[in-house]
C-alpha cells in the first residue's frame, strides 16, 4: 500500500506528499480506517492518510520513549538541540512556498497568509526556541553556608502527547513542537483529523534535519481514538492541547483518571473588543473586521463580541459596516482575497447555524448573513446589531466571521459586559485616553489584552487563556515550563548525622 499520495496545489504544482504514520522514522500503515482529505475550497477529495488506532499510539509512546531514554532527553546537550532545530527552521523556510501551498489546500486559507503569516511565524518560533536549548537552567539556593547547598534542575518532563487543531495546522505544530524539542523532549503529534497534510510534510523535514529516531512521531487519527488514547496513556508524562473547552474537559478527565499527566491546554474564546469614544476611529474599525475575519474567523481569539460607545456608536458602525463590505472572500490561491473558505462542511453548517440562530433571535443583519453560491465553504463576513447578551451568538463561540455588536454608556459598564463570559482568552480596547487604556487592561479577564490593536502575536510574548479559555501558557519563555520537571537536589558537605538521633 503506498504510503504517498500525489496532489496538485493550488498554483497547478503536482507533489508527492507523505500520507502514513510516522513512527520511529518509518513511515507505516494505520490500523484505524483511513481519513478522507478534503479541500475546502472545492469540496472535493484530496487524498487519503492513513490513521492510528490505540495500537499505533502504543508503538508511537514506545519510539518516544527509547528516544527519550537513548538518544534525547538527557542525552544531548542544548548547543546539539539547537543546532538541529536551527536547521530545521532553515528546511521549513527552503521549503515555505510549497508549505503554504499545502495549508492552503488543506485548510483553504490564503497561500499569501500561510507565507507571510504563519510560515515566517513558525521559522521565528524555531528559531526563538534554538535559542533557550542551551539557556534552561536552575537555580543554585543557599541553604547552610558551611555545609549545604542545594540546586534545582530544570530537566525534560520526558515523553509529551500534543494535540492540535485545524485552524493553524503549522503554526500550532510549532508551538508546540519547537519548546518540546528545545527542553529535551519527545512528542507524539496528533495533527487534526481535518488538516494533517502539512504536520506529515514536516515530519520529512525533522528527519532531514538530523533528529534522531522516535524524537517526534506523526500519528494522524480521529480524535475520539488517537487523542483519547495519548490523554490517557500511562507512558506520556505530559499532554499539550489545542481545541475546543468540550475536548479539553475531555483530556484533564482522562490525564486526571491515568497516571496525573501534566497538561496544558489553549481553548476557546468569545473575546470582547471594546471601542471608545476617543478611539482613531477608522482605525479602530480596521483592527476590529481584521480580528473577527483573520483565518475566516476560525481563531480561538477572534474578536467576536463588539462593544461600541453609545456617544459613537451609529458612526462606527457605519464605517465599521462599508469596510465589512470591501472584504473579498475567495480561494486561497487568489491573492486578492481576504479570506478564504471555512474548513470543513460540518463548521460550514455551524457556522450558518449560528447565522440562522441570530436571525432568529431577532438580532439585525447589518451586513452579510449569507453562504456563496456555488462550490466551497465560504460564508460571507456577518455583522449582527441588536443583539442581546442572552443570545447565543453573544454567548458561544462560533468559530466563523460573525460579529455581534453591542452598545455601552460608561467604562464600567464596558468591563462589565466583556467579562460576561466564561471565556477569557482575548481581548482588546482602542481608547486615545492612556490613563483609561491601562485601567481597562487591568480589569479585562483575559490571557491577552490588545491594545489600540487586535489579534496580533509575538513568538517571545507568552499565550493562553484564564477561566475556561484553558490552563498553561504557550509562547516565549513562559512554554519552558510546560515541558520541564523541576528537581532539587540537597548536597550536603559537611554535617555529621550523630547517631542515636
Ligand atoms: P476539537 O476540540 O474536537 O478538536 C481539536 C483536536 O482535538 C483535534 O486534533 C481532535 O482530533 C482532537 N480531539 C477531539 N476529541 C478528542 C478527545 N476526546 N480526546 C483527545 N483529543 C480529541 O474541535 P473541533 O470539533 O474540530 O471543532 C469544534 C469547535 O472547537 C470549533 O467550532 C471551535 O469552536 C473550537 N475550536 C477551537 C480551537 C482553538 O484554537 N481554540 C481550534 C479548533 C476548534
Amino acid at each position: 500500500m503506498a504510503l504517498t499520495a500525489d496532489v496538485t496545489l493550488p498554483n497547478g504544482k503536482k507533489v508527492t506528499v507523505p500520507t502514513g504514520l510516522y513512527i520511529n522514522d518509518k513511515w507505516v500503515e494505520g490500523s484505524a480506517p483511513k481519513l478522507d482529505i478534503v479541500n475546502p475550497a472545492t469540496e472535493e477529495l484530496i487524498c487519503q492518510v492513513s490513521a492510528a488506532s490505540e495500537k499505533d499510539i502504543d508503538a508511537a509512546v514506545a519510539a518516544a520513549r527509547l528516544a527519550f531514554k537513548t538518544t534525547w532527553g538527557k542525552n544531548v546537550t542544548g548547543f546539539e538541540r539547537a543546532k538541529l532545530i536551527n536547521k530545521l527552521a532553515d528546511l521549513i523556510e527552503r521549503d515555505s512556498e510549497e508549505l503554504a501551498q499545502l495549508e492552503s489546500l488543506n485548510n483553504g486559507k490564503p497561500v499569501k497568509f500561510a507565507l507571510g503569516g504563519d510560515i515566517t511565524d513558525t521559522i521565528g518560533c524555531f528559531r526563538y526556541y534554538a535559542g533557550w536549548a542551551d539557556k534552561i537552567v536552575g537555580q543554585t539556593i543557599e541553604v547552610d553556608n558551611k555545609t549545604k547547598l542545594a540546586f534545582t534542575r530544570h530537566e525534560p518532563i520526558g515523553v509529551c502527547g500534543q494535540i492540535i487543531p485545524w485552524n493553524y495546522p503549522i503554526n500550532m505544530w510549532a508551538w508546540k513542537v519547537a519548546p518540546a524539542l528545545a527542553t529535551g523532549c519527545t512528542i507524539v503529534m496528533k495533527p487534526s483529523e481535518i488538516t494533517p497534510l502539512t504536520a506529515l510534510k514536516l515530519n520529512v523535514l525533522v528527519t532531514e534535519a538530523g533528529f534522531p529516531p522516535g524524537v517526534l512521531n506523526t500519528v494522524p487519527s480521529l480524535g475520539s481514538v488517537g487523542g483519547a488514547a495519548l490523554a490517557s496513556h500511562l507512558d506520556v508524562d505530559k499532554v499539550a492541547f489545542t481545541g475546543s473547552t468540550i475536548t479539553g474537559r475531555k483530556i484533564m478527565e482522562a490525564a486526571a483518571k491515568s497516571n496525573l499527566k501534566k497538561v496544558s491546554l489553549e481553548l476557546g474564546g468569545k473575546s470582547p473588543h471594546l471601542i471608545f469614544e476617543s478611539a482613531d476611529l477608522d482605525q479602530a474599525a480596521n483592527w476590529a473586521i481584521m480580528g473577527i475575519t483573520w483565518n475566516t474567523g476560525q481563531d480561538c481569539t477572534a474578536g467576536s463580541r463588539l462593544y461600541v460607545q453609545d456617544s459613537i456608536y451609529d458612526k462606527f458602525v457605519d464605517i465599521l459596516v462599508k469596510k465589512a463590505k470591501e472584504f473579498v472572500v475567495g480561494p486561497g490561491h487568489d491573492d486578492n482575497v481576504s479570506g478564504g473558505p471555512l474548513v470543513s462542511k460540518t463548521q460550514f453548517e455551524r457556522v450558518l447555524n449560528y447565522i440562522a440562530a441570530g436571525k432568529a433571535e431577532g438580532a439585525t443583519v447589518a451586513c452579510g448573513g449569507e453562504k456563496w453560491n456555488g462550490k466551497g465553504y465560504f460564508v460571507e463576513p456577518t455583522i449582527f446589531t441588536n443583539v442581546k447578551p442572552e443570545m447565543k451568538i453573544v454567548k458561544e463561540e462560533i468559530f466563523g466571521p460573525v460579529l455581534a455588536i453591542g452598545k455601552f454608556q460608561t467604562e464600567e459598564e464596558a468591563i462589565a459586559l466583556a467579562n460576561d463570559t466564561t471565556y477569557g482568552l482575548g481581548a482588546g480596547l482602542h481608547s486615545k485616553d492612556a490613563d483609561q487604556c491601562m485601567r481597562v487592561s487591568s480589569a479585562l479577564e483575559a490571557g491577552t489584552v490588545w491594545v489600540n490593536q487586535y489579534n496580533l502575536l509575538n513568538n517571545n510574548v507568552p499565550f493562553g487563556g484564564k477561566k475556561q479559555s484553558g490552563i498553561g501558557r504557550e509562547l516565549g519563555s513562559y512554554a519552558l515550563e510546560e515541558y520541564t520537571s523541576i528537581k532539587a537536589v540537597h548536597w550536603n558537605f559537611g554535617e555529621k548525622l550523630p547517631w542515636p538521633l
